[in-house]
This record gives structure tokens, C-alpha cells and sequence, in this order.
């Protein structure tokens, strides 16, 4: 294998959208690649044309990460190759139906998929990591985590997952030398908006923005050391008041004695 200094980096839902662009990105970057999706077809494709650009040592691990024998195929590579820096935790599936309208089995799939293969993966890659004092998390969550209200409240609640436990394993990690970064996107030109049920086509475009937009900006937060990246927010003033209150709040959340607004009469 290739040895580089940026390492290998392995992403998730490499196959289509945001996952195929930080491929195509990271390898131009220097890093070598394993790249992780059900359709080995395309990915054997991304992957040819990836290697003859760059030069870039490309390997492909076809997997669906909703079944547990599959999962533990991408676990077991992550705690076996030392040369792993960098996990972009990004395959993930959602829909705008209301809860009432929603397949329960399938706000379940999502949530194997979202939440359980997200966490199993941290779970494998981590502890290499921290032995060897050096990995980063590139976790792919929503802007939907801080607005639930947007679309399917099942996706919204699992991106909010993915962004607390970024926060938590930046807050535990970061001394051991790892690096976490959540990306927030808004609403990205993919094919995730037509697998669940709304053609890209059907949104307001002034509030769609390219996968190639979306993944340079990412990296430019992810080069800079950000935790939280949402690209598509130009007031970060607002992003400054929302966690300096957050954090603020943490110190007080807990009490022996409830809030005098709870008192009976
Ligand atoms: P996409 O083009 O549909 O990509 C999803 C990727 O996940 C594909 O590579 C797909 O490949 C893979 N995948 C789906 N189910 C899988 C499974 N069971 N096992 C393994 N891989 C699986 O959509 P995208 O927009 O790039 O989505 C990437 C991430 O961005 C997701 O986590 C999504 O929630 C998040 N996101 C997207 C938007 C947006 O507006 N597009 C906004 C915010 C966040 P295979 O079908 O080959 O398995």
C-alpha cells in the first residue's frame, strides 16, 4: 500500500452525492481511500477514475451498513488498518414524511443506518486512533439537527444524534489528539432528496447548493480545526449567540431543588 502522510481515509456512502465528492476531494488531498456503499458498481467506477487522476491508492469495500454481518466487515477493517486516519462518517438515508405517514420499519432502517452503523463505526476506528495519538471524524449530520421541525422528525432526531456525539467525542478526544468535525449541510443537490420521495427539482433552488460546494467548504472548516462547519450559513453571528447560550445554560441544567416556576399555586 501507497504509505502518505495524510494517511487513509475511509468514507462512508462513497457511491453517490457528498460522499463521492470528499473521495474525489481527499484523494487529490494525498490521502489514500476506502471506499464503503452497497453498489460496488459504482464504486469500482469512482474508484478507477480516482486512481488514474491521482495516482491514489483506492480500495472498495461493498457493504450495507443496515446489516449487522456487512457492518462488522467495515468495523473489522477499521480496527485492523493502522494506516486509517481519517473515518467520513457520511452514508445516511431521509425523507420528508410527516411521522403519521411514515413506515415505522423504515424510520427503523434509517435509524440502523443514521445512528447504530454511525456509532459501531466510531466505536471500531476510535480506540486505533487513540493509541496511535492521531485520526480525525468527519461526521455528516443536517442542519435538520438544529431544526427538527424541517423534514421527517425520525431523520431530524437522528442527525441531531450524530451532532451530540460529535460534540461529546471532541470533548473527550480532542486531548488525545483527535479531531472531530460535524458538517451541517442544508439542502444539497443529491440523489438523497429523490430516495426519499422529493425530487431536488421540487425544492426553492436559492436554497439548494452543489455537493461540490458544499464538500470545498466543508474541508476548508475541517483544514481550519472547526468542530461544528454549516456551510450554507452566512450569519454566523447567530451560530455564536445559539452555542454561547447553550453552553452557558450547560452549568446551570442541573439542581437539587426545582425552578421556583414549579411551584404548586
Ligand atoms: P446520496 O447521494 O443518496 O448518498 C447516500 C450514500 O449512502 C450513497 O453512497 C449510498 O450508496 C449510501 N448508502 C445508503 N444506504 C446505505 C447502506 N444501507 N449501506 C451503505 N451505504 C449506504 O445522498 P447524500 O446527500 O450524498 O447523503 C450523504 C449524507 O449527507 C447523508 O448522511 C445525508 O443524510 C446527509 N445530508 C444530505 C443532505 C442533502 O440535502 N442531500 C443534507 C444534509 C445532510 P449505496 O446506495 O450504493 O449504498
Amino acid at each position: 500500500m501507497t504509505q502518505t502522510q495524510r494517511g487513509t481515509a475511509l468514507i462512508t456512502g462513497a457511491s453517490s452525492g457528498i460522499g463521492a465528492i470528499y473521495a474525489d476531494r481527499l484523494a487529490k488531498l494525498g490521502y489514500d481511500l476506502i471506499l464503503v456503499a452497497r453498489n460496488r458498481a459504482r464504486l469500482v467506477a469512482l474508484a478507477e477514475r480516482i486512481t488514474s487522476a491521482t495516482q491514489r491508492n483506492v480500495e472498495v469495500l461493498d457493504a450495507d451498513l443496515g446489516d449487522k454481518a456487512q457492518l462488522a466487515k467495515v468495523e473489522a477493517k477499521l480496527k485492523q488498518d493502522a494506516s486509517i486516519t481519517l473515518l467520513v462518517n457520511n452514508a445516511g438515508f431521509g425523507t420528508h414524511t410527516p411521522l403519521l405517514e411514515s413506515d415505522v420499519e423504515k424510520m427503523h432502517q434509517m435509524i440502523d443506518l443514521n445512528v447504530t452503523a454511525l456509532t459501531r463505526l466510531t466505536y471500531a476506528a476510535a480506540p486505533g486512533f487513540v493509541q496511535r495519538g492521531k485520526g480525525a471524524f468527519i461526521n455528516i449530520a443536517s442542519i435538520v439537527s438544529i431544526a427538527p421541525e424541517t423534514l421527517n422528525g425520525v431523520y431530524g432526531a437522528s442527525k441531531a444524534f450524530v451532532h451530540a456525539l460529535s460534540l461529546s467525542l471532541h470533548h473527550e478526544l480532542t486531548s488525545k489528539g483527535i479531531q472531530v468535525q460535524a458538517v451541517l449541510p442544508g439542502a444539497t443537490a443529491t440523489e438523497f432528496w429523490a430516495t426519499g420521495g422529493l425530487p431536488v427539482e421540487h425544492l426553492d433552488q436559492n436554497i439548494v447548493m452543489s455537493a461540490e460546494q458544499l464538500v470545498d467548504a466543508a474541508l476548508v472548516g475541517f483544514e481550519r480545526g472547526e468542530l461544528i462547519t454549516i456551510p450554507s450559513l452566512h450569519a454566523i453571528e447567530e451560530w455564536d449567540i445559539y452555542e454561547s447560550a447553550r453552553q452557558r445554560m450547560a452549568g446551570q441544567l442541573s439542581r437539587n431543588v426545582p425552578a421556583p416556576r414549579y411551584s404548586k399555586g
